[in-house]
Protein backbone atom coordinates (compact mmCIF):
# COMPACT_ATOMS: atom_id res chain seq x y z
CA UNK A 1 0.00 0.00 0.00
CA UNK A 2 1.51 3.60 -1.08
CA UNK A 3 0.40 6.90 0.47
CA UNK A 4 0.70 9.46 -2.31
CA UNK A 5 -0.93 12.26 -0.61
CA UNK A 6 -1.43 13.45 2.77
CA UNK A 7 -4.48 15.32 4.15
CA UNK A 8 -2.90 17.62 6.82
CA UNK A 9 -5.78 19.40 9.61
CA UNK A 10 -5.43 22.21 11.31
CA UNK A 11 -7.25 22.80 14.69
CA UNK A 12 -7.00 25.47 16.65
CA UNK A 13 -7.64 28.90 14.72
CA UNK A 14 -7.23 31.69 16.81
CA UNK A 15 -7.55 34.25 14.26
CA UNK A 16 -10.50 33.11 12.42
CA UNK A 17 -13.01 34.80 10.02
CA UNK A 18 -11.08 37.40 7.89
CA UNK A 19 -7.72 36.57 8.68
CA UNK A 20 -8.00 33.29 8.27
CA UNK A 21 -5.97 32.90 5.12
CA UNK A 22 -2.87 34.48 6.33
CA UNK A 23 -2.55 31.48 9.21
CA UNK A 24 -3.42 28.81 6.12
CA UNK A 25 -1.22 30.36 3.93
CA UNK A 26 1.67 30.51 6.85
CA UNK A 27 1.07 27.08 7.90
CA UNK A 28 1.38 25.99 3.97
CA UNK A 29 4.36 27.69 4.08
CA UNK A 30 5.68 25.96 6.67
CA UNK A 31 4.29 22.44 5.61
CA UNK A 32 6.47 23.27 2.55
CA UNK A 33 9.44 24.00 4.62
CA UNK A 34 9.58 21.17 6.25
CA UNK A 35 8.65 18.79 3.10
CA UNK A 36 11.47 20.08 1.47
CA UNK A 37 13.99 18.59 4.19
CA UNK A 38 12.36 15.21 3.11
CA UNK A 39 13.48 13.30 0.13
CA UNK A 40 11.41 13.41 -3.02
CA UNK A 41 9.00 16.31 -4.60
CA UNK A 42 5.59 17.33 -3.07
CA UNK A 43 3.47 19.54 -3.81
CA UNK A 44 1.45 21.58 -0.74
CA UNK A 45 -2.48 22.97 -2.29
CA UNK A 46 -5.10 24.41 -0.23
CA UNK A 47 -8.41 23.26 -1.31
CA UNK A 48 -11.72 24.21 0.45
CA UNK A 49 -10.50 25.08 3.63
CA UNK A 50 -7.91 22.03 3.53
CA UNK A 51 -4.44 21.12 2.97
CA UNK A 52 -3.20 18.52 1.06
CA UNK A 53 0.36 17.47 0.34
CA UNK A 54 0.65 14.92 -2.78
CA UNK A 55 3.70 12.98 -3.58
CA UNK A 56 5.56 14.37 -7.08
CA UNK A 57 8.34 12.28 -7.28
CA UNK A 58 8.19 8.53 -8.01
CA UNK A 59 9.63 7.46 -4.57
CA UNK A 60 9.96 9.06 -1.03
CA UNK A 61 10.12 8.02 2.50
CA UNK A 62 7.37 7.63 4.40
CA UNK A 63 9.03 7.93 7.84
CA UNK A 64 10.62 10.78 6.52
CA UNK A 65 7.89 12.59 5.58
CA UNK A 66 5.81 11.44 9.11
CA UNK A 67 8.51 13.05 11.25
CA UNK A 68 8.83 16.41 9.36
CA UNK A 69 5.44 17.37 9.18
CA UNK A 70 5.43 16.39 12.93
CA UNK A 71 7.18 19.59 13.55
CA UNK A 72 4.95 21.55 11.75
CA UNK A 73 3.26 23.93 15.09
CA UNK A 74 -0.18 24.60 13.70
CA UNK A 75 -1.49 20.61 12.23
CA UNK A 76 -3.77 18.89 14.70
CA UNK A 77 -3.69 15.81 12.31
CA UNK A 78 -1.44 14.06 9.10
CA UNK A 79 -3.74 11.15 7.71
CA UNK A 80 -1.63 9.16 4.78
CA UNK A 81 -4.14 9.11 1.99
CA UNK A 82 -4.24 5.93 -0.54
CA UNK A 83 -5.24 7.47 -4.43
CA UNK A 84 -7.38 5.26 -6.44
CA UNK A 85 -8.35 5.99 -9.64
CA UNK A 86 -12.28 5.76 -10.28
CA UNK A 87 -12.55 2.26 -12.51
CA UNK A 88 -16.21 1.55 -11.46
CA UNK A 89 -17.59 0.99 -8.11
CA UNK A 90 -16.70 -3.00 -8.56
CA UNK A 91 -13.05 -1.89 -8.46
CA UNK A 92 -13.75 0.15 -5.88
CA UNK A 93 -14.93 -2.27 -3.51
CA UNK A 94 -12.22 -4.49 -4.30
CA UNK A 95 -9.46 -1.54 -3.50
CA UNK A 96 -11.43 -0.67 -0.13
CA UNK A 97 -11.11 -4.38 0.92
CA UNK A 98 -7.54 -4.48 0.05
CA UNK A 99 -7.04 -1.34 1.68
CA UNK A 100 -8.64 -2.63 4.89
CA UNK A 101 -6.83 -6.28 5.05
CA UNK A 102 -3.29 -4.42 4.26
CA UNK A 103 -4.08 -1.62 7.35
CA UNK A 104 -5.60 -3.55 10.24
CA UNK A 105 -3.55 -7.25 10.56
CA UNK A 106 -6.33 -7.89 13.53
CA UNK A 107 -9.83 -7.70 12.30
CA UNK A 108 -11.35 -7.54 15.75
CA UNK A 109 -12.44 -3.48 14.83
CA UNK A 110 -15.76 -1.87 14.56
CA UNK A 111 -15.75 0.72 11.81
CA UNK A 112 -17.72 2.90 9.81
CA UNK A 113 -17.31 4.63 6.34
CA UNK A 114 -17.89 8.00 5.85
CA UNK A 115 -18.00 8.88 1.87
CA UNK A 116 -17.93 12.67 0.60
CA UNK A 117 -18.70 13.55 -2.46
CA UNK A 118 -16.78 16.44 -4.39
CA UNK A 119 -17.57 15.52 -7.36
CA UNK A 120 -21.57 15.37 -7.62
CA UNK A 121 -21.39 13.23 -10.88
CA UNK A 122 -20.52 10.19 -9.29
CA UNK A 123 -23.34 7.42 -9.57
CA UNK A 124 -24.08 7.03 -6.01
CA UNK A 125 -24.75 9.51 -3.26
CA UNK A 126 -22.35 9.66 0.09
CA UNK A 127 -25.23 7.59 2.13
CA UNK A 128 -25.13 4.70 -0.99
CA UNK A 129 -21.41 4.94 -0.89
CA UNK A 130 -21.09 3.91 2.86
CA UNK A 131 -23.89 1.66 3.20
CA UNK A 132 -22.68 -0.39 -0.22
CA UNK A 133 -18.50 -0.50 1.00
CA UNK A 134 -19.77 -1.03 4.53
CA UNK A 135 -21.53 -4.22 3.21
CA UNK A 136 -19.08 -5.58 1.00
CA UNK A 137 -16.39 -4.88 4.33
CA UNK A 138 -18.97 -6.64 6.46
CA UNK A 139 -18.86 -9.74 4.08
CA UNK A 140 -15.30 -10.18 3.42
CA UNK A 141 -13.77 -9.70 7.03
CA UNK A 142 -16.49 -11.04 9.60
CA UNK A 143 -14.48 -10.11 12.48
CA UNK A 144 -15.59 -6.77 11.79
CA UNK A 145 -18.35 -4.70 13.18
CA UNK A 146 -20.09 -1.57 12.13
CA UNK A 147 -20.08 1.25 14.81
CA UNK A 148 -21.49 4.45 13.55
CA UNK A 149 -20.71 6.54 16.80
CA UNK A 150 -17.53 5.51 18.25
CA UNK A 151 -16.02 3.68 15.57
CA UNK A 152 -12.59 2.36 16.25
CA UNK A 153 -11.48 3.03 12.37
CA UNK A 154 -13.44 5.99 10.81
CA UNK A 155 -12.80 5.26 6.94
CA UNK A 156 -12.95 7.77 4.75
CA UNK A 157 -13.52 7.90 1.24
CA UNK A 158 -13.22 10.84 -0.61
CA UNK A 159 -14.53 11.03 -4.51
CA UNK A 160 -12.69 13.77 -6.43
CA UNK A 161 -10.76 13.67 -9.58
CA UNK A 162 -9.39 10.81 -8.11
CA UNK A 163 -10.64 8.70 -5.29
CA UNK A 164 -8.42 9.40 -1.89
CA UNK A 165 -9.15 6.52 1.21
CA UNK A 166 -7.58 7.19 4.56
CA UNK A 167 -8.13 6.21 7.63
CA UNK A 168 -5.13 6.60 9.56
CA UNK A 169 -4.32 9.67 11.63
CA UNK A 170 -1.49 10.82 13.23
CA UNK A 171 -1.55 13.38 16.12
CA UNK A 172 0.37 16.61 14.98
CA UNK A 173 1.93 18.95 17.42
CA UNK A 174 -0.98 21.48 17.84
CA UNK A 175 0.12 24.71 18.25
CA UNK A 176 0.15 27.82 16.06
CA UNK A 177 2.24 28.08 12.65
CA UNK A 178 5.03 29.69 12.81
CA UNK A 179 5.07 33.56 11.73
CA UNK A 180 1.58 34.19 12.81
CA UNK A 181 2.71 36.13 16.04
CA UNK A 182 5.01 38.11 14.90
CA UNK A 183 8.96 37.64 16.24
CA UNK A 184 10.75 37.11 19.26
CA UNK A 185 14.49 37.52 20.21
CA UNK A 186 15.91 34.40 22.47
CA UNK A 187 18.43 34.33 24.59
CA UNK A 188 19.97 31.09 23.76
CA UNK A 189 22.78 29.65 26.03
CA UNK A 190 24.52 25.98 25.53
CA UNK A 191 22.34 24.45 28.66
CA UNK A 192 18.84 22.72 28.67
CA UNK A 193 16.33 25.36 29.76
CA UNK A 194 16.89 27.84 26.34
CA UNK A 195 16.54 25.88 23.31
CA UNK A 196 13.07 24.45 24.97
CA UNK A 197 11.93 27.81 26.26
CA UNK A 198 12.49 28.87 22.26
CA UNK A 199 10.14 26.10 21.14
CA UNK A 200 7.67 26.41 23.75
CA UNK A 201 7.25 30.08 21.92
CA UNK A 202 7.52 29.00 18.65
CA UNK A 203 5.09 26.55 19.09
CA UNK A 204 2.70 29.50 19.35
CA UNK A 205 3.62 30.91 16.39
CA UNK A 206 6.43 33.36 17.12
CA UNK A 207 9.23 33.65 14.75
CA UNK A 208 12.36 33.36 16.72
CA UNK A 209 15.78 35.52 16.23
CA UNK A 210 18.60 34.27 19.04
CA UNK A 211 21.51 35.74 20.54
CA UNK A 212 24.39 33.85 22.04
CA UNK A 213 27.02 35.29 24.29
CA UNK A 214 30.35 34.17 24.18
CA UNK A 215 33.14 34.47 25.95
CA UNK A 216 36.72 33.14 24.17
CA UNK A 217 38.98 32.37 25.21
CA UNK A 218 37.21 31.62 28.13
CA UNK A 219 34.71 29.88 26.55
CA UNK A 220 35.91 27.70 23.34
CA UNK A 221 34.58 27.57 20.08
CA UNK A 222 33.00 24.21 20.96
CA UNK A 223 30.72 25.51 23.32
CA UNK A 224 29.69 28.01 20.33
CA UNK A 225 29.48 25.15 17.80
CA UNK A 226 27.19 23.58 20.59
CA UNK A 227 24.77 26.82 20.44
CA UNK A 228 25.14 26.35 17.10
CA UNK A 229 24.25 22.84 17.03
CA UNK A 230 21.33 23.92 19.38
CA UNK A 231 19.73 26.14 17.11
CA UNK A 232 19.61 24.08 14.25
CA UNK A 233 17.35 21.59 16.51
CA UNK A 234 15.30 24.66 17.46
CA UNK A 235 14.95 25.83 13.43
CA UNK A 236 13.34 21.74 13.12
CA UNK A 237 10.43 23.56 14.26
CA UNK A 238 10.78 27.08 14.51
CA UNK A 239 12.33 27.82 10.90
CA UNK A 240 15.22 29.49 10.13
CA UNK A 241 16.61 31.48 13.00
CA UNK A 242 19.64 34.14 12.96
CA UNK A 243 21.71 33.76 15.59
CA UNK A 244 23.74 37.04 17.05
CA UNK A 245 27.01 36.10 18.67
CA UNK A 246 27.95 38.55 21.01
CA UNK A 247 31.21 38.62 22.48
CA UNK A 248 30.80 39.12 25.62
CA UNK A 249 34.43 38.79 27.05
CA UNK A 250 35.49 42.61 27.51
CA UNK A 251 32.00 43.49 29.27
CA UNK A 252 32.51 40.58 31.58
CA UNK A 253 35.88 41.57 32.93
CA UNK A 254 35.11 45.17 33.29
CA UNK A 255 32.22 44.10 35.90
CA UNK A 256 34.17 41.30 37.25
CA UNK A 257 36.91 44.42 37.55
CA UNK A 258 34.26 47.23 38.96
CA UNK A 259 31.57 45.61 40.93
CA UNK A 260 31.75 43.36 43.94
CA UNK A 261 32.12 39.59 42.85
CA UNK A 262 29.17 38.07 44.53
CA UNK A 263 26.88 41.07 42.21
CA UNK A 264 28.60 39.88 39.28
CA UNK A 265 25.93 37.26 37.30
CA UNK A 266 23.18 39.89 38.61
CA UNK A 267 25.05 42.53 36.75
CA UNK A 268 25.97 40.11 33.57
CA UNK A 269 22.38 39.31 33.46
CA UNK A 270 21.48 42.88 33.03
CA UNK A 271 23.92 43.48 30.75
CA UNK A 272 22.72 40.37 28.82
CA UNK A 273 19.12 41.84 28.94
CA UNK A 274 20.26 45.04 27.89
CA UNK A 275 22.25 43.71 24.61
CA UNK A 276 19.22 41.30 23.82
CA UNK A 277 16.91 44.28 23.89
CA UNK A 278 18.65 46.25 21.57
CA UNK A 279 19.19 43.80 19.03
CA UNK A 280 15.49 42.33 19.70
CA UNK A 281 14.66 46.30 18.58
CA UNK A 282 17.19 46.41 15.66
CA UNK A 283 15.55 43.60 13.98
CA UNK A 284 12.26 44.16 14.58
CA UNK A 285 11.36 41.31 17.69
CA UNK A 286 8.81 42.50 20.11
CA UNK A 287 9.53 40.53 22.65
CA UNK A 288 12.74 38.33 24.26
CA UNK A 289 12.61 34.94 25.88
CA UNK A 290 14.80 33.42 28.24
CA UNK A 291 14.92 29.67 29.65
CA UNK A 292 14.59 30.88 33.53
CA UNK A 293 12.69 29.27 36.01
CA UNK A 294 11.98 30.31 39.27
CA UNK A 295 14.52 29.52 41.90
CA UNK A 296 16.58 27.10 39.84
CA UNK A 297 19.48 29.32 40.41
CA UNK A 298 20.56 32.24 42.09
CA UNK A 299 20.25 34.37 39.28
CA UNK A 300 16.43 33.24 39.24
CA UNK A 301 14.76 33.75 42.96
CA UNK A 302 11.92 36.34 42.54
CA UNK A 303 14.53 38.92 43.96
CA UNK A 304 16.51 38.20 40.97
CA UNK A 305 14.50 38.22 38.57
CA UNK A 306 13.12 41.44 40.35
CA UNK A 307 16.65 43.04 39.43
CA UNK A 308 17.20 41.55 35.81
CA UNK A 309 13.70 42.11 34.23
CA UNK A 310 14.43 45.85 35.41
CA UNK A 311 16.59 46.72 32.63
CA UNK A 312 13.99 45.64 30.20
CA UNK A 313 11.23 47.73 27.83
CA UNK A 314 10.15 44.85 25.74
CA UNK A 315 8.06 42.01 27.45
CA UNK A 316 9.89 39.13 28.54
CA UNK A 317 8.65 35.66 27.86
CA UNK A 318 10.06 32.88 30.33
CA UNK A 319 7.80 30.03 29.12
CA UNK A 320 9.98 27.66 31.89
CA UNK A 321 9.19 30.06 35.05
CA UNK A 322 6.97 27.61 36.68
CA UNK A 323 8.41 24.18 35.48
CA UNK A 324 10.76 21.95 37.52
CA UNK A 325 13.88 20.66 35.72
CA UNK A 326 12.87 17.40 35.39
CA UNK A 327 9.63 18.71 33.34
CA UNK A 328 11.95 20.89 31.28
CA UNK A 329 14.29 17.64 30.28
CA UNK A 330 11.18 15.63 29.68
CA UNK A 331 10.28 18.27 26.51
CA UNK A 332 14.16 18.70 25.66
CA UNK A 333 14.42 15.00 25.15
CA UNK A 334 11.11 15.14 22.96
CA UNK A 335 12.69 17.26 20.52
CA UNK A 336 16.20 16.11 20.52
CA UNK A 337 18.06 18.98 22.48
CA UNK A 338 18.87 17.29 25.53
CA UNK A 339 21.70 15.07 24.26
CA UNK A 340 23.59 18.23 23.30
CA UNK A 341 22.70 20.62 26.14
CA UNK A 342 24.55 17.87 28.23
CA UNK A 343 27.45 17.78 26.25
CA UNK A 344 30.22 19.71 28.98
CA UNK A 345 31.60 22.77 27.46
CA UNK A 346 31.78 25.42 29.57
CA UNK A 347 29.04 28.77 29.48
CA UNK A 348 30.49 32.39 30.34
CA UNK A 349 28.05 32.34 32.97
CA UNK A 350 30.03 29.70 35.28
CA UNK A 351 33.38 31.22 34.57
CA UNK A 352 33.73 34.12 36.94
CA UNK A 353 30.80 33.25 39.25
CA UNK A 354 31.11 33.72 43.21
CA UNK A 355 31.07 30.94 45.79
CA UNK A 356 28.17 33.17 47.16
CA UNK A 357 26.43 34.98 44.76
CA UNK A 358 23.60 36.88 46.35
CA UNK A 359 20.08 35.66 46.11
CA UNK A 360 18.71 38.81 46.98
CA UNK A 361 20.03 41.36 45.17
CA UNK A 362 19.00 45.31 46.30
CA UNK A 363 17.64 46.92 42.95
CA UNK A 364 19.56 50.29 44.29
CA UNK A 365 22.67 48.79 45.86
CA UNK A 366 23.21 47.03 42.12
CA UNK A 367 22.22 50.54 40.42
CA UNK A 368 25.06 52.06 42.52
CA UNK A 369 27.86 49.75 41.82
CA UNK A 370 26.56 49.36 37.95
CA UNK A 371 27.88 53.31 38.32
CA UNK A 372 31.39 51.99 38.54
CA UNK A 373 30.82 51.06 34.96
CA UNK A 374 29.91 54.51 33.71
CA UNK A 375 33.88 55.07 32.56
CA UNK A 376 33.96 52.77 29.60
CA UNK A 377 30.38 50.23 29.57
CA UNK A 378 29.50 52.58 26.21
CA UNK A 379 32.41 51.81 24.68
CA UNK A 380 32.31 48.29 25.17
CA UNK A 381 28.82 47.60 24.41
CA UNK A 382 28.93 49.54 21.11
CA UNK A 383 32.38 47.48 20.16
CA UNK A 384 30.47 44.34 21.09
CA UNK A 385 27.47 45.54 18.48
CA UNK A 386 30.37 46.45 15.90
CA UNK A 387 31.86 42.55 16.17
CA UNK A 388 28.68 40.89 16.60
CA UNK A 389 28.47 37.67 14.40
CA UNK A 390 25.57 36.99 12.98
CA UNK A 391 24.75 33.22 11.83
CA UNK A 392 21.73 32.35 10.34
CA UNK A 393 20.85 28.87 11.01
CA UNK A 394 18.45 26.14 8.95
CA UNK A 395 17.37 22.56 10.13
CA UNK A 396 19.91 20.03 8.11
CA UNK A 397 18.44 17.21 5.78
P1 LIG B 1 20.05 27.22 30.46
O1 LIG B 1 19.95 25.75 30.79
O2 LIG B 1 19.04 27.68 29.49
O3 LIG B 1 21.45 27.64 30.08
P2 LIG B 1 20.55 27.87 33.14
O4 LIG B 1 19.83 27.00 34.05
O5 LIG B 1 21.98 27.60 32.82
O6 LIG B 1 19.71 27.96 31.80
P3 LIG B 1 21.24 30.65 33.64
O7 LIG B 1 22.64 30.42 33.26
O8 LIG B 1 20.94 31.42 34.88
O9 LIG B 1 20.37 29.33 33.74
O10 LIG B 1 20.54 31.42 32.47
C1 LIG B 1 19.20 31.79 32.48
C2 LIG B 1 18.79 32.17 31.08
O11 LIG B 1 19.62 33.22 30.60
C3 LIG B 1 19.02 31.05 30.08
O12 LIG B 1 17.91 30.17 30.04
C4 LIG B 1 19.19 31.82 28.80
O13 LIG B 1 17.94 32.22 28.29
C5 LIG B 1 19.96 33.04 29.25
N1 LIG B 1 21.42 32.84 29.13
C6 LIG B 1 22.28 32.42 30.06
N2 LIG B 1 23.55 32.35 29.58
C7 LIG B 1 23.47 32.75 28.29
C8 LIG B 1 24.43 32.89 27.22
N3 LIG B 1 25.71 32.61 27.39
N4 LIG B 1 23.99 33.33 26.03
C9 LIG B 1 22.67 33.61 25.83
N5 LIG B 1 21.75 33.49 26.79
C10 LIG B 1 22.12 33.07 28.01
MG1 LIG C 1 22.93 28.43 31.18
Amino acid sequence: MEFRAFLLKYAEIGIKGRNRYLFEDALVEQIRYALRRCEGEFSVRKEQGRIYADVISASYDYDEVIENLKRVFGLSHICPMVQLEDEGFEKLEEEITAYMDEAYEDKHLTFKVDARRARKNYPKTSMEINCDLGEVLLTAFPEMKVDVHKPDVMLHVEIREHIYVYSIVIPGPGGMPVGTAGKAMLLLSGGIDSPVAGYMIAKRGVQIDAVYFHAPPYTSERAKQKVVDLAKAVSRYAGEIRLHVINFTDIQMYIYDKCPHDELTIIMRRYMMRIAEHLAKESGCTGLITGESIGQVASQTMKSLLVTNEVCTLPVYRPLIAFDKMDIVDIAEKIDTYETSVLPYEDCCTIFVAKHPVTKPNLQIIKKHERHLEERIEELLQKAYDTAEIITVSADR
